[in-house]
């Protein structure tokens, strides 16, 4: 029997319909290989055919406003090699066996490496331009062949390094790590900007894995190189502030160090800014020139938090046999840019801010009359001037230029508590100031309400801490006609085809008036406005510096020329023997001391073991220490920025603890903090 038309017609829709199935089916079967697993099909088929090696950007340069190259990156190589290339037409032994003396690598390490089942590894990083030239003479046949077919399978990838032509700025600059990632300064904070794209180069392979000598195709993902950043920094005035910064160091022999800052009060754009002592830009993780400083002046090598200073090294201990923790903490230090991150009592340099607000609030006129007697009473304290005898009568612009403390107390206590944190405040010396750095501190002042002797001693800027780039940019508002600017180190971001961005000069707010601004430009003209910015004397040991007379070496010479030399260095003499010649003396010759130290001449040889025990100061007044010290055969010495001017400072700490015992006439630094009102 014929299949009905009806069946024929039923059987063929049943096949139809199995036949879309199984389309459907095998649609979606190709759609998920096609779709869903493609990219990584198509990775693994690429992989089987070609390699790939990355082609690093270079990474944007860092220009001072003039156009100074201060940062740019030299492409270096990288030796690569393909196992699989070397596997099938190279020799694994002689590479190894060739490279060693030239990388100076261990022999078996370098064949580990080229015979991993891999089509990828990097021998080494960064060649030196004489370890370049040598592996290319191995790879060329002209001039040996045998070697040359040794090395199938050995490449070149180019990398980058950085080079600082200048070698100035380091702590504006910063530095980048082993990756050209931005890891300090500049460098970190503008790190997105300057790293740019890295590309590939892909090289057909055959399934093997080895690079195909007759296919040329080479795909090139392009990279795209970093942006380069125009800084405000000139970079011949930032290289005259550091040379100034060292030679202050050295001759003042400042153990804490100094930093400075120079800004266009205008524009708030930042000329220079440096720390000394500081690090080599070139090589940022070499301590040695920090611990040059170190051992010369016993600069202080601990961090600054000063949680565990028996963990830090001293200036004495052997700089070659450091533990890892130590360098750390020194490099820490080194890397510290003291401008921005470190606090200060800014002491006088402060008086400008007080005075700038007295005006602006017409509590005083620049024919305004005082009068100094050496103090001032706030509330039961007998603060001191500087001038111990008084500067007696003065105006208001006298008294400025005088720096006359009780002018100051006087301001403050006109001013009171509301208006000065409100000028305080309006001069950016509670907020940091957000320049393009990290690293920036906080200052440190009264929240709650001040006393009527906190307002006194913080009118001349005792009592609170602020950081070098606060105090720059509130006196700059000061001078520039009222405005406070917001400080700038970056003028604009460019690439090949022009400025991608440029930061203008930056209002926060008006703080006085044009007027006022006018009056402080007077009362300050460079009266060496630089003296009271003075770079070097904010990081001097003591307010009023006090004059430092170096011994003269006497020894061997007749004591009465001896002890002439001495006194006329306004130092005092002692006496110990009955000889006619100095034999030896105490502190030795080249020691800074202050007038009126004592000066220990020998006139026979020195007892060694005589010694003296160090008394315990703590809590005493600076009279009070200097007696007591002097009562024993040593010497004293006013050290950090403390409030020894003010005759509530008792001792806090003593350079030498009490109980040591230690020769005659050893200079004992002793730090003062005020009685807190509270
Ligand atoms: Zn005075």
């Amino acid at each position: 029997m014929k299949p009905s038309l009806n069946e024929i017609k039923k059987k063929t829709i049943f096949m139809v319909c199995i036949v879309v199935v199984l389309l459907a089916l095998l649609v979606l079967r190709v759609a998920y290989w096609q779709i869903i697993r493609g990219d990584e099909l198509s990775g693994k088929a690429k992989a089987q055919q070609q390699g790939s090696s990355i082609v690093t950007a270079s990474r944007g340069d860092i220009y001072d406003r003039n156009g100074k190259v201060l940062a740019e990156s030299a492409t270096v190589n990288t030796l690569i090699c393909n196992p699989k290339d070397i596997e099938a037409d190279g020799d694994s032994e002689v590479i190894a066996a060739r490279l060693a003396p030239v990388l100076n690598m261990d022999q078996n390490e370098i064949l580990k490496i080229i015979t991993k089942n891999s089509r990828y590894q990097v021998i080494k990083k960064r060649l030196t331009n004489e370890q370049t030239e040598a592996v290319k003479k191995l790879r060329d046949s002209d001039v040996d062949a045998t070697i040359a077919k040794a090395f199938k399978g050995v490449y070149f990838e180019n990398d980058s390094k950085r080079y600082y032509p200048f070698n100035v700025a380091p702590h504006i600059l910063g530095f980048t790590g082993y990756d050209n990632n931005g890891l300090q300064g500049i460098e970190l904070t503008f790190d997105d900007e300057l790293m740019g794209r890295n590309g590939s180069i892909e090289t057909n392979q055959s399934a093997k894995g080895t690079t195909l000598k007759d296919q040329q195709n080479e795909y090139l993902n392009s990279s795209q190189n970093g942006d380069d950043v125009v800084l405000t920094i000139d970079e011949t005035i930032q290289h005259f502030l550091e040379k100034h910064l060292e030679e202050a160091v050295t001759e003042n022999k400042l153990k804490e160090g100094a930093a400075g800052i120079i800004m266009n009060p205008k524009t708030g754009e930042i000329l220079a800014m440096a720390t000394k002592p500081d690090f080599d830009v070139n090589n940022p993780y070499d301590i040695d020139q920090f611990e040059k400083y170190a051992i010369d002046l016993g600069y202080d090598t601990s961090d600054d938090t000063g949680d565990d200073p028996d963990a830090t090294p001293k200036p004495t201990e052997d700089p070659n046999n450091l533990s890892d923790e130590a360098i750390a903490k020194i490099r820490n230090k080194m890397w510290r840019n003291k401008v921005i991150s470190d606090t200060y009592e800014p002491g006088s340099t402060f008086k400008i801010i007080t005075a700038a607000a007295a005006l602006e609030e017409h509590v005083v006129d620049l024919n305004s009359t005082f009068y100094c007697p050496g103090f001032k009473i706030v509330a039961d304290r007998k603060i001191g001037c500087a001038n111990k005898s008084g500067h007696g009568a003065q105006t208001f612009v006298e008294g400025v230029r005088n720096s006359c403390n009780p002018v100051f107390m006087e301001l403050g206590e006109r001013l009171g508590y509301e208006k000065f944190m409100e000028y305080f405040t309006a001069f950016g010396l509670t907020e940091k100031t957000n320049v393009e750095l990290v690293g920036e501190a906080s200052s440190i002042y009264y929240h709650n309400k001040m006393s009527e002797v906190d307002i006194a001693t913080s009118s001349f800027g005792q009592g609170f801490q602020i950081t070098p780039i606060q105090l720059v940019t509130a006196v700059s508002a000061v001078i520039n006609g009222g405005e406070r600017m917001k400080p700038q180190i970056v003028k604009e971001i460019r690439n090949s085809n022009g400025i991608l961005k440029t930061y203008e000069p930056e209002v926060i707010s008006r703080v006085i008036s044009e007027e006022t601004s006018q009056q402080m430009r007077e009362i300050l003209v460079i009266e060496d406005v630089l003296n009271y910015l003075g770079v070097e004397k904010q990081y001097t040991e003591n307010e009023e510096p006090d004059v430092k007379q170096e011994i003269p070496d006497v020894r061997t010479m007749d004591l009465t020329e001896a002890k002439k030399s001495v006194v006329d260095k306004k130092l005092n003499v002692q006496v110990r023997g009955d000889g006619d010649t100095v034999v030896d003396q105490l502190p030795k010759p080249g020691t800074m001391l202050n007038e009126d130290s004592t000066v220990i001449l020998y006139t026979e040889e020195i007892d060694k073991t005589h010694t003296v025990t160090v008394p315990n100061l703590k809590g005493m007044s600076v009279d009070n220490a200097k007696y007591t010290l002097e009562m024993s055969g040593l010497n004293f010495e006013i050290v950090g920025a403390g409030h020894s001017e003010v005759s509530s400072a008792y001792a806090v700490n003593q350079s030498i603890a009490a109980g040591e015992e230690v020769t005659p006439a050893t200079v004992i630094g002793v730090e003062f903090r005020q009685v807190t009102s509270d």
